[in-house]
């Protein structure tokens, strides 16, 4: 297959694609290489990719519209995992129109391209941001998401309204991921798993939000790819059983999905904590402060309808997967 793969320098892009060229998939990774964080991690991550044979990479920005349009007139994709995105709920509070842009004009782009083309399948990253405060555990996909929390949440909600009336209008297959905070190797370093390591292996304190009392399903980056994959794998035939958030018989027969990925074992942040520490053979020093703007205090996935759909299982544990993250660290940075 030939796949286009946006966000490719990024953390769960870099992955995806090496598990794609592993199997003989061509991709077309496409990045801005934005510095929204550490660039050279990002050329790293291409770095790795470059030589690999059936990979090709293509700078550009998804909120580019000619530039994307130009992109999909010159080549004919099978699939497309569209994964470039700004990221971040904290940031979503100081640069609002970096989310619209990236994320909701971007997401147009992706859209029309997908569509004018005959694209076989639009698989998108969503977020567990959606949710908002939702206290329902655990968080089904039948679960109303109209109240986000943040920008950021809001522009991944807009991805899945987007998505739905394309597969309505047009019959574009789409299937939105909903990401529960992924961790692992090649990570980025504005999520807790980095910067706790970093501040704990150079002796200064780590800001814990909620005083530790914070919930997080986190989900090893591989076992987000295998979801991926696995979806990517699926014609896109409608789904009957699919229901939408509002109950209506007119989108039971559109080629359109959402579905959770995670681990489906919430861990509060102290017990990550120690999971680190313990990788570590150090001990944290933490600042207790309170839930951050923004923020849920806790997320929980049900993984039950993409496991119907795809036989996903989440495979990898926090201790092992802290374990790799660490080890990763360690020798990337040579600490
Ligand atoms: P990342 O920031 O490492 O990767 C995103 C990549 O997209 C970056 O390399 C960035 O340069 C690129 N990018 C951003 N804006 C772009 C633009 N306008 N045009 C072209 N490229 C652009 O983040 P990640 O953690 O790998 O996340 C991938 C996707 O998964 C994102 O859509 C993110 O919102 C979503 N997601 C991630 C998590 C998580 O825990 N990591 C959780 C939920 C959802």
């Amino acid at each position: 297959m030939k796949i286009l793969l946006t966000g490719a320098a990024g953390f769960i892009g870099m992955t995806t694609a090496l598990r794609l060229l592993a199997r003989g998939d061509e991709v077309v990774g496409l990045d801005n290489l934005n510095d929204y964080y550490d660039v050279r991690l990002k050329l790293d991550r291409l770095a790795r990719l470059e030589p690999l044979p059936g990979f090709r990479f293509v700078k550009l920005d998804v909120a580019d519209r000619a530039g994307m349009e130009a992109l999909f007139a010159a080549e004919r994709f099978d699939r497309v995992i569209h994964l470039a995105a700004q990221a971040g709920v904290r940031y979503s509070l100081q640069n609002p129109h970096a989310y619209i842009d990236s994320n909701v004009v971007g997401f147009m782009n992706i859209l029309e391209g997908c569509r004018h083309t005959q694209v076989q399948q639009l698989v998108y990253a969503s977020s567990s941001s959606v949710y908002g405060g939702n206290t329902k555990m655990p968080f089904s996909e039948h679960d109303s998401v109209d109240h986000p929390v943040s920008l950021y949440a809001a522009t991944k909600k807009a991805n899945e309204l987007m998505a739905h009336t394309y597969s309505h209008l047009y019959g574009l297959p789409t299937t939105g991921l909903r990401f529960f905070t992924v961790y692992g190797p090649w990570g980025r370093p504005d999520m807790a798993l980095f910067l706790f390591t970093k501040a704990i292996l150079e002796g200064r304190a780590i800001d814990v939000f909620n005083h530790g009392r914070m919930k997080r399903d986190f989900t090893y980056v591989d076992d987000i790819v295998e979801g991926v994959i696995r979806v990517l794998d699926r014609t896109a035939e409608p789904d009957p059983a699919y229901v939408a958030d509002a109950p209506d018989p007119g989108t039971s027969n559109v080629p359109y999905r959402v579905f959770n990925i995670g681990n489906h074992q919430p861990v509060e942040l102290m017990e990550f904590i120690g999971h680190i520490e313990a990788a570590l053979g150090r001990q944290a020093q933490k600042n207790l402060l309170p839930l951050q703007d923004g923020d849920v205090p806790a997320t929980y996935a049900d993984v039950d309808a993409l496991s119907a759909w795809t036989g996903f299982v989440p495979a990898t544990d926090l201790r092992t997967g802290i374990g790799r993250f660490v080890d990763w660290y360690r020798g990337y940075y040579r600490v």
